[in-house]
């Protein structure tokens, strides 16, 4: 069987998913998630033209020419503060004592800061609230420290269009134009099952030719990651009526997504592969990547099913070239891959027909990246060595079409999480 190319796996895996409906949710709850609505504000932001500093507000005119040396005094007629309406007005000759995000009052069409009065440091707050007198240091221009009603958002303008990931910044958005609640993507259902005889529980003893089941918290804790739910459904066996039993188990609990694990390569006993047949319309795949050769993917009974290899480092790889996509598709994501950079190899690499995803450590060193992968031994890039994950930090790629890349060379790398760098 000839190898499936990464991208057309990845192609044919995409075309069978959309994404969830909306849902609402509170604004803290969208964080990381995809608008389903364009966000229109109901009201100018700020609601009302209002000072940037802590100052006097006056009109510029009666500045002109002022300096230190030969100040213009202009009479106060009382205090502005912030979160009171101002009834006072500013004629020629006066000004108005005003705190930052008080409104601006009426007349009034510039700010000087305390600094560029004689309004000295240190002085007592009562004896400013009460001089009559302010002497003004500088010039002001038209519009100087005033912010104006509406110049950040305007009312009836779209703030947030439909597709937009909230981030905390759009979450300070929504609270601004008073949004308690937005339409998102809704979260999918992932179920995670893992297959296998020689599989044991967290809190099972590792009896002779067991061992534990890791791929279903790896694979779940990468649901979690990618803003999925995952819904674990423990071990499958390897016999058809438990195997049956397991896949219908997660049907009932509506899921969008089913995730398994092992079970889907060509020397294996295929009990895994003959279920999943039987159950809906299921194909088996060889992937040109490395980790991560085998791959299951169809329909059971409407509802796609990705079949991840078994051994631990190929089911976090497989995920993440091809259930990642899957997931975020769903929640309206767009930008589906990790960020990635371009960083110089330490050691050579060497590879042969397929996609490797080596497991790498990148650091910055002498204003550039570089990054290692301790070399392409079978103890550090097995497919098992799932400690070796807990090394990395990122992913070199190495294409499928080199077969050696001396150090020194540029490489892409992948980064699934920033943190770790
Ligand atoms: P298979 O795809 O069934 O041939 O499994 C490949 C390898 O992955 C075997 O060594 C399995 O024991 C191992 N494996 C399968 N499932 C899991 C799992 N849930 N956790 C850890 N290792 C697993
Ligand atoms: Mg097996």
């Amino acid at each position: 069987m000839p190898l499936l190319r990464v991208e057309e796996a990845q192609g044919r895996i995409l075309a069978h998913f959309r994404p969830l409906e909306p849902e609402p949710v509170e604004i803290l709850d969208a964080l990381g998630r995809v608008l389903a609505e364009d966000v229109i504000s109901p009201l100018d932001i700020p609601p009302f033209t209002n000072s940037a500093m802590d100052g006097y507000a006056l009109r510029a005119a009666d500045t002109a020419g002022t300096s230190r040396e030969k100040p213009v005094a202009l009479r106060v007629l009382g205090n502005a503060a912030a979160g009171y309406p101002v009834d006072l007005a500013v004629v020629p000759g006066t000004a108005v004592r005003i705190m930052t995000g008080a409104p601006l009052p009426a007349g009034a069409d510039a700010v000087v800061r305390f600094e560029d009065t004689s309004e000295a440091a240190g002085q007592a707050e009562r004896d400013l609230e009460s001089s009559i007198l302010i002497e003004i240091l500088r010039p002001a221009e038209v519009g100087e420290n005033v912010r104006l009603a509406g110049e950040d958002v305007a009312a009836g303008e779209i703030v947030l269009r439909a597709g937009a990931v909230i981030r905390p910044q759009e979450v300070g958005v929504l609270a601004s134009l008073g949004r308690k609640t937005v339409q998102v993507h809704r979260r999918p259902r992932v179920a995670v099952l893992a297959t296998g005889d020689e599989l044991v529980a967290i809190d099972e003893p590792v009896t002779p030719g067991k061992i534990r089941n890791s791929n279903e918290y790896s694979t779940a804790a990468l649901v979690l990651r990618d803003g999925g739910i995952p819904i674990r459904l423990g071990i499958a066996r390897d016999n058809i009526e438990h195997l049956t039993a397991k896949i219908r188990e997660g049907l009932e609990q509506r899921v969008d997504l089913f995730l398994t694990s092992a079970g889907v390569s060509v020397g294996d006993y295929d009990m895994v592969k003959n279920v999943l047949a039987s159950e809906g319309q299921m194909h088996f795949w060889q992937v040109a990547i490395k980790p991560g050769k085998p791959l299951a993917f169809g329909q059971v009974r409407g509802v796609p099913l990705i079949g991840l290899p078994g051994n631990p480092v190929a089911a976090m790889v497989a995920y993440e070239a091809f259930a990642r996509p899957a997931i975020l598709t769903m929640q309206g994501r767009t930008a589906q891959s990790h960020p990635a950079l371009r960083a110089v190899l330490d050691e050579d690499v060497t590879n042969s027909g397929r996609r490797h995803y080596m497991r790498a450590r990148v650091r910055r060193q002498d204003n550039r990246y570089h990054v290692t992968t301790r070399g392409s031994g079978v103890n550090v890039q097995g497919s098992g060595i799932l400690s070796s994950m807990t090394w990395a930090n990122c992913f070199v790629v190495v294409p499928e079409t080199v077969t050696f890349l001396p150090a020194g060379s540029e490489v892409e790398v992948q980064i699934p999480d920033l943190m770790n760098i």
